[in-house]
């Protein structure tokens, strides 16, 4: 997974930054491995998926980020029990990333909505 960090809105356009993710197979079977290993690794297979070679990069940083994710993917959208008021919404309910607790939100606005009517 891939993200041009200066594609955001309101980032400083000046420099190229890109956030690389490894898959979650990937990552567990390299969990020990040295940072330094890991970024280079990234930077390989990162010039291979786009097909062109990358310059070195001025700065970068790897982070093991253990968490960063559901253990299992669902397909929720959220949760509600409607009679007790309970809703539950969150990017766990969907993708682990902005857009999933996006629409999770929305989900739960809508069921709240339908219920309200
Ligand atoms: C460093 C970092 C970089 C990321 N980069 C990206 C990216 O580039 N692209 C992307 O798509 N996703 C990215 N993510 C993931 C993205 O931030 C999350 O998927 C998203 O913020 C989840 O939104 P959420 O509303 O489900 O949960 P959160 O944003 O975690 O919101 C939960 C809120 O509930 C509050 N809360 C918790 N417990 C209580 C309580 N008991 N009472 C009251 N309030 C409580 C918390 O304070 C928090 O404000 C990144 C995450 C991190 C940490």
């Amino acid at each position: 997974w891939l993200a041009r960090n200066r594609s955001k809105p309101g980032r400083d356009s000046g420099l190229d930054t890109w956030v690389l993710h490894a898959t979650s197979a990937w990552t567990r079977q390299h969990l020990d491995m040295p940072k330094e290993q890991v970024i280079e690794h990234l930077h390989g297979a990162f010039a291979e998926m786009i097909g062109c070679a990358v310059p070195a990069p001025a700065f970068t940083l790897a982070h093991r980020w253990l968490y960063a994710k559901p253990a299992v993917a669902h397909q929720w959208g959220a949760l509600a029990d409607v009679d007790l008021g309970l809703y539950a919404c969150g990017d766990w309910c969907l993708s682990g990333r902005v857009e999933g607790a996006w629409l999770s939100g929305q989900e739960a606005a809508r069921k709240l909505l339908e219920h309200r009517l």
